[in-house]
């Protein structure tokens, strides 16, 4: 064994009053570091540029958080040369030599920990525990990845043929395009980078310009770290620039793509198209977006179903992929339930990420106009008993808010609207439970709160969905133990942080030697 087993980093306990102020002199100090400018990193070379794409903080928009260069044609074509170049000799290193310098990566990114966490805080609105998870998370993707690459480099288990040696070898496929959302703007980006990169693959990474900063400090970290210049290329700029123009190049390989299904399926449709010169047939992951639902039964601890249901729902203002949008409960338990969510979601906290508010503001402008678009539509599809609207105060900030008695077809209950909206949705019996939970477009997470074993045994066989929960909060998958990702139109299902992960960045080839 090359290195000693994976162990997950464990979260920090925000509990501790030396951690919080420790944290809040973290925060100060990256406070003080907003509005810097940076550029792209194309070779290991940092080029700038006059255009700026500026990225601002969403609980006080008038913060920059930082300005980035903005890339176009020209630093499109210089880091795929930059990327085939550097992908000669980084394919053709041992296993071994590339997960060593993800360890070191990660190393590297374990020392900033909180100065990511805090970053986070600024660019995207996380509060200080989810900022927290996310960083975690990323250092786990390359601490998992790197011990996984190993596997694939060992001798693979094929049928001994007598007068011959066989062999089954893996080979990276070239270069590649990751584009990570902004959600979890270290974690996806990390993970999704790192995981062709450590069997061979060289990547432009794209970042969303929603969240464009991070991905910068990610860059520093590969450049302490050693990494040979042209294996992780950055452009950031505009999706209109780079989106279309990266997906549909000849020389992109695969495209390692996670965000909503609009995008996703535009990406799918364009990199099926065999570009002039090109001779490959691209490979996608697209992982995509959830309509998360929870049940509840009769038999469940309410109690605990509520807090369930609160955390998932709530949780980095409903921002996950993986959030509870749904909330299905049984007749017969319907109101006791309710009362006690409704209860739980008033008590939130509405605050500045910077302050550790429970629930912070939305990602940007137009988000929230999104989201305020299915609030005002939402007295016509249910009782809006909780939130309803925006917040009172400036920043992207909505009051989280509940919608009873919504109908399974309704759009509050169809429509992923990526924000603090829970809809609460009334079943006859568990059948009827089930047949709601399974009836959208897709199958991401889902959960069930209920003390029947024939009843958890009835979601495990039925629930749709790529990551089921029992008796627990529906979002958080950990890396390595909760491999990720959907299945219908939640995605691919590439499954990051899972046994499968690497294998869909590779070739397999097969050698026979006659003797
Ligand atoms: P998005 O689709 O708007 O953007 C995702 C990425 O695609 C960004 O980097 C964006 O800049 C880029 N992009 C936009 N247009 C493009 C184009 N024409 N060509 C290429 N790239 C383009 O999604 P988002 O708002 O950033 O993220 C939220 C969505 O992501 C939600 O739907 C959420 O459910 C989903 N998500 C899914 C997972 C998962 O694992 N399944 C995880 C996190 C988020």
């Amino acid at each position: 064994m090359l290195f000693e087993p994976y162990e997950i980093t464990p979260y920090s306990d925000w509990s501790d009053p030396e951690l919080r102020a420790s944290f809040a002199d973290e925060l100060e100090r990256v406070r003080g570091m907003l509005g810097r400018d940076y550029p792209l990193w194309i070779g290991g070379d940092r080029v700038d540029t006059d255009a700026k794409l500026v990225s601002t903080d969403p609980c006080a928009p008038d913060t920059v958080v930082g300005r980035t260069a903005m890339g176009g044609a020209a630093h499109i074509d210089l880091a795929f040369q930059a990327a085939e170049q550097a992908f000669a000799s980084w394919s053709a290193r041992p296993m071994a030599f590339r997960a060593r310098a993800l360890i070191k990566l990660a190393a590297v990114m374990r020392r900033r920990k909180h100065e990511f966490s805090a970053q986070m805080v600024y660019e995207v609105g996380k509060s200080w525990a989810e900022a927290d998870g996310d960083t975690a998370e990323a250092i786990d993707f390359m601490e998992f990845y790197a011990r996984e690459a190993l596997r694939y480099a060992r001798r693979q288990p094929i049928t001994p043929y007598q007068g011959e040696d066989n062999e089954l070898v893996y080979i990276p496929l070239g270069v590649g395009v990751v584009i990570p959302p902004w959600n979890f703007l270290l974690a996806i980006l990390v993970g999704t980078v790192v995981g062709p990169v450590v069997v061979g693959n060289t990547v432009i990474v794209k970042p969303s310009p929603k969240t464009p900063i991070l991905a910068q400090k990610m860059m520093e970290c590969v450049e302490e770290a050693g990494f040979p210049p042209g294996v992780i290329n950055l452009l950031t700029g505009a999706d209109a620039d780079l989106g279309d123009a990266l997906v549909d190049d000849a020389r992109t390989m695969f495209i390692n793509f996670t965000g909503s299904v609009r995008t996703g399926t535009r990406i799918l449709e364009r990199a099926a198209k065999v570009q002039p010169g090109q001779r490959h047939i691209k490979r996608v992951q697209a992982e995509m977006g959830g309509k998360d639902a929870l049940v509840v039964d009769e038999t469940a601890d309410l109690d605990h179903a509520a807090a369930v249901a609160v955390a998932s729902g709530f949780g980095f203002q409903g921002q996950k992929c993986s959030a509870m949008s749904r909330l299905i409960v049984v007749d017969e338990v319907y109101d006791d339930l309710l009362a006690k969510v409704v209860e739980r979601t008033k008590a939130l906290r509405l605050d500045a990420a910077e302050n550790d508010g429970d629930v912070c503001a939305v990602i940007d402008e137009a988000q929230y106009e999104k989201i305020l678009g299915y609030l005002r539509a939402a007295p016509e599809q249910g009782e809006v008993l909780v939130g309803g609207g925006a917040a009172d105060r400036p920043g992207w900030f909505i009051e989280p808010t509940v919608v009873a008695g919504v109908a399974p077809d309704a759009p509050l209950a169809q429509e992923e609207i990526f924000g603090p909206v829970v809809s609460v949705l009334r079943a006859r019996d568990f059948d009827h439970a089930v047949e709601i939970h399974n009836g959208t477009d897709y199958a991401l997470t889902g959960g069930l709160c209920s003390a029947s074993r024939d009843r958890i045994a009835r979601a495990r066989a039925e629930f749709a969905c790529g990551n089921l929960y029992i008796n627990r909060k529906i979002t958080g998958a950990l890396v390595g133990i909760q491999p990720f990702g959907g299945y219908r139109l939640s995605g691919s299902n590439a499954k990051a942080g899972g046994p499968d992960y690497l294998r869909l960045f590779m070739l397999a080839k097969t050698v026979s030697e006659r003797y």
